[in-house]
């Protein structure tokens, strides 16, 4: 069984289309493939149709931007019910907050003498419903001021860069309440990527499980390397966090983060699928 549990589609930031990156997972093999865009399920319906036609499963998910004592971190759901009221407003406030802030970025950007317009943004996230920080930096590319995503968040769009506008992003103690509730199991998505070992040390993690109910942790993820990776399996055991892996797909050529370079235990997804069995009454 090949299970990659985090993947993007152009309904947020990634550049597939919901069946295109069907269609790559089945050639890369999946048996298994969640849609976890960005705070929006516009997706789902579309992945699981084409999952349906081409064999491979399409499971139900979201990552939704959350904060942990004011740092941003990411909250995967799965088998969420897309139609839960309290989680479908909270998830049109963060994509209001999203594009509210783009005007704001770009204004800034041409004042670092970057000339961008909002223009320039609409046309690079196309008809995503959740736009981004990389649309912005699919534009910059357009209009040759960067090389590459990386090279423009390097520069423009990372905290402290002169792009940076921050967003609303749910406290992550209500992020894991409204998914549970929502009838989902929630895993902390690449916990030690960008600088997260600082927030989300061992301790954190155990008490995100205790107090507040969090299934899992992302454990095989590109942003950890081999000695993270043992280390937070370590966590996961000793806690009873289910441990996940996944690509974190975001198109062919975007992010080099191919289709299935990390997996899930099937374990893992039974324990997964438990917990959405049991929260669905
Ligand atoms: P936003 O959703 O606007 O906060 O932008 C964050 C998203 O940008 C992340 O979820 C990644 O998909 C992407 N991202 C963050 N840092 C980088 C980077 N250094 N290079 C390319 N993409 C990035
Ligand atoms: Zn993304
Ligand atoms: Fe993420
Ligand atoms: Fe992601």
């Amino acid at each position: 069984m090949r299970i990659d549990l985090h993947t993007h589609s152009n309904v947020s930031d990634g550049t597939d289309t919901p069946t295109e990156l069907v269609e790559a997972a089945q050639l890369a093999g999946l048996d298994v493939v969640a849609l976890t865009d960005h705070d929006t399920f516009e997706g789902i319906a579309e992945a699981t149709a084409a999952g349906g036609r081409l064999g491979v499963e399409v499971i139900v998910g979201i990552e939704l931007s959350a904060t942990y004592r004011k740092h941003p971190v990411h909250l995967l759901g799965y088998g969420c019910d897309p139609s839960s009221p309290e989680l479908a407003a909270e998830l049109a406030k963060i994509r209001a907050s999203r594009r509210d802030r783009i005007g704001l970025t770009c204004q800034r950007l041409n004042q670092a003498g970057v000339s961008i317009t909002l223009a320039d943004v609409a046309t690079a996230a196309g008809s995503a419903s959740s736009i981004g920080r990389p649309h912005v930096a699919d534009a910059l590319i357009k209009l040759g001021h960067v090389a590459d995503r990386k090279e423009a968040f390097r520069r423009y769009l990372s905290p402290g860069a002169p792009g940076y506008v921050p967003r609303y992003a749910t406290p992550l103690e209500h992020g894991i309440k409204l998914l549970a509730e929502a009838g989902g199991a929630t895993v902390l998505a690449h916990p030690w990527g960008r600088g997260g070992e600082q927030v989300l040390t061992p301790e954190v993690l155990a008490s995100l499980k205790d107090a507040h109910g969090l299934d899992g942790i992302e454990v095989w993820h590109q942003d950890h390397d081999d000695e993270a990776r043992r280390q937070l399996g370590r966590v996961a055991a000793t806690v009873g966090l289910i441990p996940t892996g996944a690509s974190d797909y975001h198109g062919t050529g975007k992010v080099n983060h191919p289709l299935g370079v990390n997996l899930t235990p099937p374990k893992s997804l039974e324990r997964l699928r438990e917990k959405i069995s049991s929260r669905s009454g």
